[in-house]
C-alpha cells in the first residue's frame, strides 16, 4: 500500500516537473537572442536599419503568437528630441497584449531593444545588453498567450533606453490604459550572464508588498536570486537604472531584473557567443516562477 503511495507520489512530481520543463521554450529564446544581437543587425541603435530589423523580428513574433495590442501592428512611435538625435524618422516601441481572464489589473513586461550601434567602425551587439532582455519577453509572450493569465499583461520592446529612457518615459506618456491598473512593471535589463550566477531582483525595498514573493521565489530557483541593490541590503542603488524609472517615478510597483556590470558591458565584445546560456535560460525562468506567483498572488 506504501510502495503503491508513493509509485504514484512519484509518478505525479514526475509529471508535474515535466510540465514545468515545457513551460518556456528554451531553443525559441536561444534564436532569438543570437538574432537580435547577430552582425546584421549591427547593435540596433534607434532609427538605424538594424533597429527596424529587430522591431520587424518583435512584430513577426507577437504576430505568430497571436497577441493584441492597442497600438496599430504593435508599434507606439515617438519623436526623439533634436538635441538627442538629428536624424529624421521616429523611434519606436513595439508593444503586444495579453488580456486577463480576471482582472483588470495589469502587468507590463518591459525591455528595451535598442542598443549603441556602430562606432568608429566597430558593431556594439548588445547580446547582453539587452537582446537577453528582449528574448525572455518574447519567452513570457508565448508562455501566457498560451496560458491566460488572470493579470492583463502588456509586452513592451522599448527603443531609445540608452539615450535616456526615453521608450519608456514614452510609453508611460502614453499609456493606453489608467495608470491606476498597473499592479506592477517587471523590467528586464542584461540577464545573459553572470561572473557570480547572480541575478539581482531590484525594487522591493520601496514595494515591500513584493518582498515575501521574491523571498519564497528564491528558496527554489534555479540560480541565485539576490533581492536588493535598490538602497537598502546590497548598497548599490539600482532603482533609476533602467526602463522602470519612470514608472517608480509614478509610485507605480516595479521589479526589476539584472546583473552586474560585467568585462564586455558596453563593448563590441557583448556577443551572443559570450553570453552564458545556461545562466540566461535560468533567469529567465527565476523571473517566470516570480510572475507566476504574483499573477496568482493578486497583490
Ligand atoms: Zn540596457
Amino acid at each position: 500500500m506504501r510502495t503503491a503511495k508513493s509509485i504514484i507520489i512519484f509518478f505525479l512530481l514526475w509529471a508535474s516537473y515535466e510540465i514545468n520543463a515545457q513551460q518556456l521554450s528554451t531553443d525559441q529564446s536561444l534564436k532569438d537572442l543570437e538574432y537580435l544581437s547577430s552582425p546584421k543587425l549591427e547593435g540596433r541603435k534607434p532609427l538605424s536599419k538594424g533597429s527596424q530589423l529587430a522591431q520587424d523580428h518583435i512584430r513577426a513574433r507577437f504576430r505568430e503568437l497571436g497577441l493584441g495590442s492597442q497600438f496599430q501592428d504593435f508599434t507606439q512611435p515617438f519623436s526623439l528630441p533634436s538635441s538627442i538625435s538629428k536624424k529624421e524618422g521616429k523611434a519606436k516601441n513595439i508593444v503586444g497584449f495579453v488580456p486577463g481572464s480576471e482582472l483588470d489589473r495589469i502587468i507590463i513586461v518591459m525591455a528595451h531593444y535598442d542598443h549603441i550601434g556602430v562606432k568608429d567602425g566597430e558593431i556594439y551587439h548588445g547580446a547582453d545588453d539587452n537582446a537577453s532582455g528582449v528574448a525572455g519577453l518574447l519567452s513570457l509572450a508565448a508562455h501566457y498567450a498560451k496560458h491566460r493569465p488572470l493579470h492583463s499583461m502588456v509586452f513592451a520592446a522599448l527603443d531609445a533606453e540608452e539615450m535616456g529612457l526615453l521608450g519608456a518615459k514614452a510609453l508611460l506618456e502614453d499609456f493606453p490604459f489608467s495608470q491606476d491598473q498597473i499592479a506592477l512593471v517587471v523590467n528586464m535589463d542584461m540577464i545573459g550572464r553572470s561572473d557570480n550566477d547572480r541575478l539581482y531582483a531590484v525594487g522591493s525595498r520601496h514595494y515591500p508588498h513584493l518582498l515575501p514573493l521574491l523571498e519564497e521565489v528564491s528558496k527554489t530557483a534555479p540560480i541565485e536570486l539576490f533581492i536588493g541593490n535598490d538602497g537598502g541590503f546590497g548598497k548599490k542603488d539600482w532603482s533609476k537604472a533602467s526602463d522602470h524609472a519612470p514608472f517608480h517615478a509614478e509610485g507605480i510597483p516595479f521589479l526589476y531584473f539584472g546583473v552586474d556590470d560585467h568585462e564586455d558591458y558596453h563593448r563590441p565584445s557583448d556577443t551572443f557567443e559570450n553570453i552564458d546560456q545556461a545562466f540566461f535560460l535560468k533567469a529567465i525562468d527565476t523571473i517566470f516562477r516570480v510572475m507566476e506567483k504574483f499573477d496568482s498572488s493578486q497583490l
